[in-house]
C-alpha cells in the first residue's frame, strides 16, 4: 500500500470514527412520527421555482462524462469512493433552512431539518428523503461499515453508522464535496 493509500485508509477510519455531538441536535425530533412526518413533508423546504429530479430517473454517464461534469474533489468521493478531510466542508457549518441535494445529479437526499451537528468533521443526518439511497456493505476496513450510494446516478455519498441522536439512532455521514445545498430562499 502506498502512503497516500494508508493515509485514506486512515482519513475513512476516521469517518467512522468519534461522534460526539450525540446530545448536540437543538432540532431533533421527539418521536419517529416526527421523524416520518419530515420524511413525507420534505418538499416543504424545497425553494420555489426548483425543479429536481425524481430518485426513479437514473442518470448514467461514461467515465469520461464524469470527469468532466465534477471537480477533483467532487469525482474521487463520488466516483472512486475517497472520503474528504473531516472539517474541510463549508457545509458542516450550513444552517439555514433548505435542501441538501447530490452533486452528480441534483437529486434532493436530506433537508436541513434532518442535520445535526455529530461534532465528526462530516455533515451529518439523523434520517433522509425516503427512497433516495441505495446501500451495501464496506468490508475494506476492520469492521465492516454500510456504505451509501446514490440511487439515481449511483455517486458514492458516505456510510451510515447507529450512533446518531434518538430516535432513529442513525448517523449518516456524509462528504460535504458530495452535497450541494439549496437554500430555501435567498443564495445558494
Ligand atoms: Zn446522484
Amino acid at each position: 500500500m502506498t502512503r497516500r493509500g494508508l493515509l485514506q485508509r486512515l482519513l475513512a477510519l476516521g469517518l467512522g470514527g468519534i461522534a460526539t455531538g450525540r446530545a448536540a441536535a437543538a432540532t431533533q425530533p421527539a418521536s419517529m412520527k416526527a421523524v416520518e412526518d419530515m420524511q413525507k413533508n420534505w418538499k416543504a423546504l424545497l425553494a420555489a421555482n426548483v425543479k429536481v429530479p425524481l430518485p426513479t430517473q437514473p442518470f448514467k454517464l461514461t467515465n469520461e462524462e464524469w470527469r468532466k461534469r465534477l471537480d477533483k474533489a467532487q469525482y474521487n468521493v463520488l466516483r472512486e469512493e475517497g472520503t474528504e478531510y473531516p472539517g474541510t466542508s463549508p457545509l458542516n457549518h450550513e444552517k439555514r433552512a433548505g435542501v441538501f441535494a447530490c452533486a452528480g445529479c441534483d437529486l434532493p437526499l436530506f433537508t436541513s431539518d434532518m442535520k445535526y451537528d455529530s461534532g465528526t468533521g462530516w455533515p451529518s443526518f439523523f434520517t433522509t428523503i425516503p427512497g433516495v439511497f441505495a446501500s451495501k456493505e464496506d468490508r475494506q476496513l476492520f469492521a465492516p461499515r454500510t456504505e451509501y450510494h446514490c440511487i439515481r446516478c449511483g455517486g458514492h455519498h458516505g456510510h451510515v453508522f447507529d450512533d446518531g441522536p434518538p430516535p432513529t439512532n442513525q448517523r449518516w455521514c456524509n462528504n460535504g464535496v458530495a452535497l450541494k445545498f439549496i437554500p430555501k430562499t435567498g443564495k445558494t
